[in-house]
């Protein structure tokens, strides 16, 4: 057909709209499915100016119009479905907050609140003093103070506490953490001159005191996260950097990393220091993170000296770096459950995904495979395997959790392009892909995440409803 007689056949945007497919769309949103409409038609016209020798029928354009409208109205931050058995995964968000935590956000975010506002005696209040007490409590330090992550508290204390001075450090704690937060550049940023002190793999406490002088204002110690040096190594303790700052007058600062508030030993989870038990070796300022194994919201937390959080407080990075009401209110709900540790440990996702014991993952593993192949029948062949889960987030790097998984093998499909497929689905699945096998692993299952999961597996090995993937037709 010739080029202008297949643009003059192009149904029109009315003619479209009375299709059946689109005529309760069109009348539930107009404006949006009028735009997306032309907008299919302006495509195929330029289509046709480019070669284009046939058309499409007008049902497939609006099917095409319906995919796109899908699309377009869908959020861009969604929840996903974390079969990969990293607890704390950045990428997919670290810590799920817990229901009372999450009830708290939603409060603070549809009402208003006292968040600045002291209710006893009618002035303007503070914000941080809705979670101030119960980190002193659980602590034990003077004070704390809170913001938006742990990045922006390291270099709020840097710049507070030695901007223009020294700080001492090891060199085997010049950590690169995920997503290019590094401590010799934090430093650089803060203001504060790096010195470093020892070797990559072993440092005395002889080298930081031969390393200090007249410009001295901090010894720092960093928490490697997720880098050990293993073997012929050394590095200073708490105590005996504690014992130096003491001697010489100068505060010692920890980045801790990860906020451990409870001990889990009994549960098998060793190697990770609490936060309490560094402040009690005496740590003059400890910041962590709010969304790593604290399992709480997104914030950088700081306990530590009342003289030295108060000069923090006032400094004015603290003004830029502020959290807001939501995230404090999930904060503050996030720390009551510790008051009672055992409470914690069940409520605080976090906590409840990294204690659950190989028998139970086992036991969870099982009732998915059942469901799953129930639902697949002969598309693909559905196992158990024992395998194992991580903590994330630069926590337990060397802690190996033994876990329980669900692999599935498509009949038709690779695996990869099955990978592909779930990531397509509502919610996205996210396994892990070992040689042939797709691996599901149910320790980050959320309860119910079960049935949702089944479907998503129906929906990417039937080549799924075309309404759920992207691009058009
Ligand atoms: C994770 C981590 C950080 C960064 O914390 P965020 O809350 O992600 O900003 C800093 N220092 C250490 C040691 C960490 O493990």
């Amino acid at each position: 057909m010739e080029q202008k007689e297949l643009l003059r056949q192009l149904p029109a945007v009315d003619q479209l709209l009375q299709q059946s497919r689109l005529r309760d769309l069109s009348q539930a949103d107009h404006q949006m499915i009028l735009t997306i409409t032309r907008r299919v038609l302006d495509d195929w016209r330029q289509r046709i100016k480019n070669g284009a020798t046939t058309l499409p029928a007008p049902d497939q354009l609006a099917r095409e119009i319906e995919t796109r409208y899908g699309a377009a109205s869908r959020s861009s931050l969604r929840p996903v479905i974390n079969a990969t058995g990293v607890v704390l995964h950045t990428n997919l968000g670290r810590a799920v907050l817990s229901p009372a935590a999450r009830e708290a956000a939603v409060q603070a975010a549809g009402r208003y609140t006292n968040l600045e506002f002291d209710l006893e005696n009618g002035q303007r209040g503070n914000r941080y003093s809705h979670v101030t007490g119960l980190l002193q409590e659980l602590t034990g330090a003077e004070d704390a103070l809170v913001v938006n992550n742990n990045a922006a508290a390291v270099l709020l204390a840097l710049s507070s506490l030695a901007r223009g001075r020294e700080t001492i450090i090891s060199r085997g704690q010049l950590v690169e953490i995920g997503g290019s937060f590094r401590i010799p550049e934090v430093m650089a940023q803060s203001g504060t001159r790096l010195v470093e002190v020892g070797t990559t793999n072993k440092t005395y406490l002889r080298d930081y005191e031969q390393a200090l002088g007249p410009e001295t204002a901090l010894l720092l110690k960093v928490h490697p996260s997720n880098y050990r040096i293993q073997g012929f190594t050394r590095e200073v303790t708490t105590a005996e950097l504690v014992e130096l700052g003491r001697r010489v007058g100068l505060p010692v600062m920890e980045d801790l990393g990860s906020g451990f508030l409870c001990d889990l030993e009994s549960h098998g989870i060793t190697g990770e220091p609490t936060v309490q038990a560094e402040v009690e070796q005496g740590v003059d300022v400890v910041t962590f993170s709010g969304d790593k194994l604290l399992g709480g919201p997104q914030a950088g937390i700081i306990v530590g000296r009342r003289d030295l959080v108060a000069v923090m407080a006032r400094h004015p990075l603290t003004r830029a770096l502020r959290v807001d009401k939501m995230t404090l209110a999930a904060l503050e709900a996030t720390l009551q459950a510790y008051r009672n540790p055992d409470r914690a440990r069940q409520e605080i996702p976090t906590l409840a995904a990294l204690t659950l014991t190989a028998p139970e993952l086992r036991r969870r593993a099982e009732q998915l495979q059942v469901l799953v192949a129930g639902v697949l029948g002969t598309r693909a062949r559905v196992g158990l395997i024992a395998t194992t889960s991580q903590a994330g987030g630069g926590a337990l790097p060397l802690t190996e959790l033994p876990s329980w998984g669900v692999t599935i093998q498509p009949a038709q499909l690779g695996v990869t392009e099955l990978a592909l497929a779930l990531r397509r689905t509502d919610p996205p699945v996210l396994g892990r892909v070992q040689e042939d096998l797709l691996i599901l692993d149910v320790r980050t299952l959320l309860p119910g995440e079960g049935e949702e999961l089944a479907r998503a597996l129906v929906q990417a090995l039937e080549g799924g409803d075309k309404r759920y993937f992207q691009g058009s037709p």
